[in-house]
């Protein structure tokens, strides 16, 4: 017997399925979207099967990032009649 439990992708952020298998004590974590694959136990908590397609989890760098600005004013020199 196993319960079937909607969650989202942990990998991707689609909607995955996670599999509560209860005869084995696992837990199958599964998503069609991305491939990615997870099962652990429940009982022990450890790992004992994971994929993740392209695991190269980008970091919030990103976000950090911002492009540089250069913020040097081109002064305009001051025409010679305004000056008194
Ligand atoms: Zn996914």
């Amino acid at each position: 017997m196993q319960i079937k439990q909607n969650i989202r992708c942990p990998n991707c952020g689609s909607e995955a399925e996670r599999y509560y298998v209860l005869s084995s004590q696992l837990i199958r974590t599964q998503c069609h979207s991305c491939d990615y694959l997870m099962v652990m136990c429940s009982r022990t908590g450890k790992v004992i099967e994971a994929y993740a397609p392209g695991l190269d989890f980008k970091p919030t760098k990103a976000i950090v990032a911002s492009p540089v600005v250069d913020h040097k004013q081109h002064l305009l020199p001051i025409p010679a009649s305004n000056v008194h």
